[in-house]
């Protein structure tokens, strides 16, 4: 599916590993407890990896959000940033690279991804427009657009969350049932469309040129506002420029430029896009902005910081700039191939193709004995972090939140994320999440349910505690002991 136009560096012996374009020049020690420590630091902490000390996990892997490396240049911007509230030189510089990069009009600071949704679905959901069609939801996103009173409708097609697949843009909108959508729903109830680039839950999955043009076309001639979620942009931008041939030759600042363009509003997370901790909402849309705008001072702060340090806007200047390397935004997907080859080698089931932000483990077929009422991939989840002290995070059922009458809303995938941080990690760290978990997949039929003890009323799953059903997780631990005797 990659042909080769220099996106990679290949090695003569026809050995496929992801070679790292960076070097460490400065390094953070992290720790390896043993097995026995880590059943009792998960038992403490209710099976949730969310809260999860990080002094007790191994390779950190349940977010890409706020814990990419950033470069020097980075690091060397943060020391010239100018502290004030009002009319910041911070900000000016900041504003001027987003409108450049995406060659908008405006650029509205926010402190990360959420607070942008927020802000949107604050100014365009409400009771005569409640609905919001995508291509897929984000937690994030669907909890907003909740909250007013709204309701999310997913244009994706079927095929996209099949676990394994060679479809190399899974994000795609399937325009059949988007029409549906917008007829059935009618034109006039919608709130805005969205396009989730990198689509999140689904496994990192792309989003190709081709389909975004045909929504935003079919947009512009219904009139619906057109809104693009651009967090998970660097992982996409790399899968256009190398899945799809007529982006082979183009730069990547005219990809961005052409991808803006197509859409009336574009959000995102600095902690991913940007790799610092911020976010923002760019439009060329005046009235849009000006609605949006009212909203910045109320939650964010005033319009020349967002809610942001100074310091975290002069390191996403310069981390969206880097966006625009190939060999930077190449590094994530080459590593997250690297992990899934090598848990395919073990027999571990895995997203394909793969995507961006990491490597997605199919729950439903690793456990396929655990049901979805007792939260596979969250047991897997904590499973996973008793053989390796790798922290992944649950993206199943327990992510999503309960129906109106209290029931399960089962989630149409059961996935582990194992995220790959830009840069974050080696190669052999890589190599060492897959052994252990090809270990735990030889035992896989020992793996149990989880059972919530606490169940938070929304977004249950960043702080909701879980216990094992039956015993075990003690049993996993003492084969894990025998086998590996150091424990560790
Ligand atoms: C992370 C993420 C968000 C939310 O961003 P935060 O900065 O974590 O609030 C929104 N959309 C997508 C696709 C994301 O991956």
């Amino acid at each position: 599916m990659s042909e080769n136009i220099y996106t990679r560096v290949e090695f003569f012996s026809g050995e496929n590993v992801p070679l790292e374009m960076h070097k460490a020049r400065m390094v953070q020690r992290i720790n390896l407890i043993p097995a026995e420590d880590r059943l009792e630091v998960l038992t403490r902490t209710g099976n949730n990896t969310f809260l999860l000390p990080n002094r007790d996990v191994f390779l950190d892997m349940l977010t890409d959000s706020g814990v990419n490396a950033m470069s020097e240049a980075q690091y060397a911007a943060m020391l010239m940033a100018d502290d004030s509230y009002a009319g910041s030189e911070t900000f000016y510089r900041l504003e001027n690279v987003i409108k450049k990069f995406f060659g908008t009009e405006y650029y509205l600071p926010a402190h990360q991804g959420r607070a942008c949704e927020n802000i949107l679905a604050g100014v365009f959901v409400d009771s005569k427009t409640p609905n919001v069609i995508t291509n897929y939801h984000f937690t994030t996103t669907k909890a907003h657009i909740m909250l007013r009173g709204g309701t999310v409708h997913e244009a994706l097609s079927d095929a996209a969350t099949a676990v394994q697949s060679d479809l190399p843009f899974k994000g795609d909108y399937d325009m059949a049932k988007f029409d549906d959508f917008v007829k059935k729903l009618g034109r006039e109830t919608v709130a805005f469309v969205r396009i989730e680039a990198g689509t999140n839950l689904i496994g990192g999955q792309p989003v190709s040129l081709a389909s975004m043009r045909e929504v935003s076309a079919y947009c512009r001639k219904n009139g619906l506002l057109l809104v693009f979620d651009a967090s998970l942009l660097a992982d996409n931008l790399y899968f256009i420029k190398v899945r799809e041939k007529e982006c082979h030759d183009r730069p990547l600042a005219d990809i961005v430029k052409e991808i803006a363009s197509l859409m009336d509003v574009i959000y995102f997370s600095g902690r991913k896009l940007g790799c610092a901790r911020g976010g923002g909402i760019c439009t060329s849309n005046r009235e849009a902005y000006l609605k949006m705008r009212d909203l910045v001072p109320l939650y964010e702060g005033f319009l020349t910081y967002g809610g942001m340090s100074v310091r975290e806007m002069e390191a996403m200047a310069v981390g969206i700039t880097e966006t625009l390397d190939i060999h930077t935004i190449s590094q994530t997907p080459l590593f997250v191939e690297a992990l899934g080859l090598e848990l395919q080698s073990k027999g571990v089931p895995v997203v394909t193709p793969f995507g961006g932000l990491g490597c997605h483990v199919d729950a439903m077929s690793f456990v396929p004995q655990v049901p979805q009422e007792q939260y596979p991939a969250a047991a897997l989840c904590s499973a996973i972090y008793l053989v390796s002290g790798c922290r992944g995070m649950e993206r199943g059922t327990l992510s999503e939140s309960r129906n109106p009458d209290g029931s399960e809303h089962l989630s149409n995938m059961e996935l582990v994320r194992l995220a790959v941080p830009k840069r974050v990690f080696t190669h052999s760290q890589i190599k060492f999440a897959a052994d252990r978990i090809g270990w735990l997949h030889k035992h896989r039929e020992m793996i149990g349910g989880l059972t919530f003890e606490e169940e938070p009323a929304t977004l249950r799953f960043f702080l909701g505690r879980l216990k094992p059903i039956g015993d075990w997780q003690r049993k996993l631990v003492d084969l894990y002991k025998k086998e590996m005797p150091s424990g560790l």
